[in-house]
């Protein structure tokens, strides 16, 4: 797994070498944490990541 360095969105597809979320293509193998967003608009971790789609994102990406 990958996460993208711009909006750590979470890439599980190894062929995907492309962001769903913002389309960039920076994504790194060295990330730590994973928050699962099932409902971002009631969820509070996503607002204090500032995430705004639901989905696998990690914690820290470097
Ligand atoms: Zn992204």
């Amino acid at each position: 797994m990958r996460a993208c360095r711009h909006c750590r969105k979470i890439e599980t597809d190894k062929k995907v070498n492309q962001c769903a979320g913002c389309q960039s293509h920076d994504l790194s193998e060295d990330f730590s944490g994973i928050v699962v967003v099932i409902d971002y608009e009631k969820s509070t971790i996503a607002q204090k990541m500032g995430i705004t789609a639901n989905g696998k994102y990690a914690v820290k990406v470097r």
